[in-house]
């Protein structure tokens, strides 16, 4: 754990001195999205210590090429990627000539907030460049009223001097990915253009022998300054257009530049009005002025707020992790376009970048749920159905039947190049299916499976019976070769959580062709969703019968279920005892080492625990959680949120409290030591899910809302707000009391402490201290 921002504050993150060893990690906190296009926090000025610049276009990827010493069958031939994009922050400055360079000059008073309430990032600080003293105020916005839209205003005053300043405000289209193959650039100049106090760049992506779809993207600026300039030059190049802009500046006197700039791509636009369409977004929305463009954009926000807020009195880093949490996993998506989806990365970073992972489907869609209208999550559901064709072909590849979806993509194929994560992470077929379920359990809206998501059940359940053998001497199926959840073992036989999805996803396609079938019999308009999916007789039957005998490893003298064959063979040596400077494992161990070890990098067991938590009692719970929580190093940022849930549900609060902190807070306190590489953006609903579903002991099991409040001994108190089916409901969590305000029409139906209730407006319980049920 690595706290580089000591100055805690429950809706602004706050950095109070300016960073030069910790520069990257500094830049990925306090990075800026608003579902269309992001950054990193990059400063606008020159910088010439370590940073990582980057900006990224949400949907806007690139196939990299697989680059492999020996080439196996059935490898995905390029490895996605979200291609750093245009700079557009960029404003150089000049005092008297020379420039502001924070790497260089003396810097005092340096201050940066990230203000979550607002979206609004600002920076302070005083600078002596050359004798020359400047006090410099920059804020920034990416605009979520208006996607396409970033704002920056910077203002300079003089401390000590009459003379000059000289911005340089640009575009920089000469742009490269850290992470990419031999240096490669992704883009091609297509054209830039400059005029006084305006300019733009064109550019694409470059063509790939894959066939997959080329992007133009079109950067346009405009530039206003508070003060006549002295000169105003403009020029440009390949991939770069600037304005140079000089002002006579007085003692005391303060100068500004506001820059708005357009993002334009071909995702939305024809290339030919890539640029007539940035101009017009500029035209319209810049009449609006800098201040009139922010309250939008903050009001919005704070709209946002209004339906997903959760309050924790008592606890200012709890508090604000959550809100760091909610803020830039919104600021990544919040379901206005169904084409996107959430990657790992989010806008903050390279590794994962912008691609799609099973993340999603496991982590993130049970928090939009919750907060957002159910539009969010069903585009979440039908983005994957739109690529069940490409599910096909991933599955065909590897000589299977059915659908795969892929661990990794951008349009529904496999596109990552490791083979124990492509072949063998098929775990994650399931979660397609669980997010079908879960959302279909929660809002109570069956349409979805009758419409599209039958589809996807019926070809995920064919994958799976083609994925499975017989195994004659046990008589059962088995599955092996895999990876499970925990990447830290690769091509095991018969984990348990991948049989047991496995397993599940053939009884639900069943049980829902079962209920198709009977709904159509009545129908007079005999709708064709189960005939086109031609699902036979024989089909249904052999889907049972591997249910039925689906092998799942289990150890009777511990009483516990088996990770995979043989786990408990190894060398069980538990994390306490590791001496701590081998953590992470990640860093510091050979991957070998890693391999052949006990340690699980996250929920593997007890995910299976979590999504199918009706199917086991607490004191199952219990003693799977107790081994398996000894060995886990949750060196997945998405392993602690399922360990904090069911610590809660089996009563070890302090635990559960223990591994919250460690999900709210796991870039602000850069627990994995990795956070410079960019934000843990998909595993950020986790620290909702550990305070609704694990303090609060929220389930939906059987169409039932239910609560099972607790309260951590650190906090006061803690409150939040939830959609359920119709209903949206306040649940407030006191020392002595519970309230759960119903701030819907209508009544609600409710669990509370195993008691049913029908709430019409509000409803006050005493709270339970040590109360453990299963619910
Ligand atoms: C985890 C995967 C996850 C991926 C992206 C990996 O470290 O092991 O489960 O899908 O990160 O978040």
């Amino acid at each position: 754990m690595k706290r580089i921002f000591n100055k805690i504050d429950e809706w602004k993150i706050i950095q109070d001195k300016i960073e030069f060893e910790e520069n990257r990690l500094a830049e990925s906190i306090m990075s800026l999205g608003n579902g269309y296009m992001g950054m990193r926090g990059n400063y606008e000025e020159m910088y010439s210590k370590d940073s990582h610049r980057g900006s990224y276009i949400a949907g806007v990827w690139f196939p990299d090429k697989t680059r492999v010493g020996w080439w196996k069958n059935g490898y995905p031939e390029y490895f996605g990627k979200v291609p750093n994009s245009i700079n557009y922050i960029g404003i150089d400055v000049l005092v008297n000539g020379k420039y502001l360079d924070l790497g260089k000059c003396e810097v005092e008073n340096f201050y940066r907030e990230l203000d979550m309430k607002n979206g609004i990032l600002t920076r302070t600080f005083i600078a002596n460049v050359d004798g020359s003293k400047i006090e410099v105020k920059v804020q920034r916005f990416l605009s979520i009223k208006r996607k396409e839209l970033a704002v920056i205003k910077y203002d300079v005053r003089a401390l000590n001097f009459d003379g000059e300043i000289t911005f340089v405000s640009y575009l920089d289209g000469n742009v490269t990915n850290e992470d990419s193959n031999y240096e490669e650039k992704f883009w091609i100049n297509i054209s830039s253009g400059s005029k006084e106090y305006k300019g733009n760049v064109i550019s694409r992506t470059k063509d790939n022998e894959f066939g997959t779809e080329v992007f133009t993207v079109c950067a346009n600026m405009i530039n206003k300054v508070s003060k006549e300039a002295k000169v105003s030059e403009f020029m440009n190049k390949e991939l770069y257009s600037a304005n140079t802009i000089v002002v006579d500046i007085n003692h005391n006197d303060t100068v500004s530049l506001t820059k708005y700039v357009a993002i334009t791509s071909t995702r939305d636009h024809n290339q030919d009005e890539l640029l007539s369409s940035s101009e017009n977004i500029l035209n319209e929305e810049i009449v609006k002025g800098y201040e009139n463009l922010l309250k939008e954009h903050s009001e919005e926000w704070n709209k946002r707020w209004e339906t997903s807020d959760v309050k924790i009195e008592g606890d200012i880093a709890a508090q604000q992790g959550i809100r760091y949490n909610l803020f830039q996993l919104f600021s990544t998506y919040y379901g206005d376009d169904y084409r996107l989806n959430i990657g790992p990365k989010g806008f903050t970073g390279e590794k994962y970048g912008g691609a799609t992972y099973w993340d999603t489907e496991a982590y993130c869609l049970p928090l939009y749920l919750g907060v957002a209208d159910k539009h969010v999550s069903r585009n979440l559901l039908e983005y994957r159905y739109n690529q069940l064709d490409a599910a096909k072909e991933n599955a065909r590849k590897l000589g299977l039947e059915g659908a795969l979806y892929p661990m990794v993509t951008f349009n529904g194929e496999e596109c990552h190049n490791e083979w124990e994560i492509t072949f063998e992470e098929i775990h994650r077929n399931g979660s397609m299916i669980y997010a079908i379920y879960n959302y279909t359990n929660y809002t109570g809206d069956y349409s979805y499976i009758e419409e599209k998501g039958i589809d996807v059940i019926v070809e995920v359940a064919r994958f799976w019976a083609s994925r499975v053998h017989y195994a004659k001497c046990q008589g059962q199926y088995m599955i092996h070769g895999v990876t499970g959840p925990n990447e830290y073992d690769n091509n095991v036989n018969n984990n348990w959580y991948t049989n047991y999805i496995a397993k599940w996803c053939l009884e639900y396609a069943v049980e829902n062709i079962n209920k198709l079938q009977e709904q159509y019999a009545k129908s007079v308009e005999r709708n064709n969703v189960v005939e086109r999916n031609n699902v036979k007789e024989e089909e249904l039957s052999n889907w049972i019968t591997i249910a039925e005998n689906m092998y799942l490893p289990y150890d009777k003298d511990l009483d516990i279920i088996v990770q995979q064959d043989n786990f408990l063979d190894k060398d069980l040596i538990e994390v306490k005892d590791l001496p701590r400077e081998n953590l992470p494992l990640n860093q510091n161990w050979s991957w070998d080492r890693i391999l052949r070890s006990c340690f699980i990098k996250q929920a593997d067991v007890l995910q299976g625990m979590y999504y199918f938590g009706d199917k086991f009692s607490i004191e199952e719970k219990r003693r799977n959680f107790d081994f398996y929580e000894k060995y886990t190093v949750h060196e997945s940022s998405l392993s602690s949120c399922i360990y904090s849930i069911i610590a809660s549900e089996i009563g070890n609060l302090e635990k559960s409290y223990e591994l919250y902190s460690r999900t709210a807070r796991l870039d602000l306190d850069n627990y994995n030591n990795d956070t410079e590489d960019g934000l843990h953006i998909t595993s950020m609903s986790g620290s909702w899910l550990a305070i609704v579903q694990g303090f609060a002991g929220m389930r939906t099991w059987n169409e039932t809302l239910s609560f099972n409040p607790k309260l951590p001994e650190q906090w006061n108190s803690y409150s939040f707000n939830i959609n359920y089916r119709e209903h949206a409901l306040k649940v407030i969590v006191e020392q002595e009391n519970i309230f759960i305000e119903n701030i819907s029409e209508g009544q609600v139906e409710l669990v509370v402490y195993g008691e049913s209730y029908k709430i019409e407006d509000k409803l006050t319980i005493k709270r339970e201290e040590n109360l453990y049920l299963n619910m």
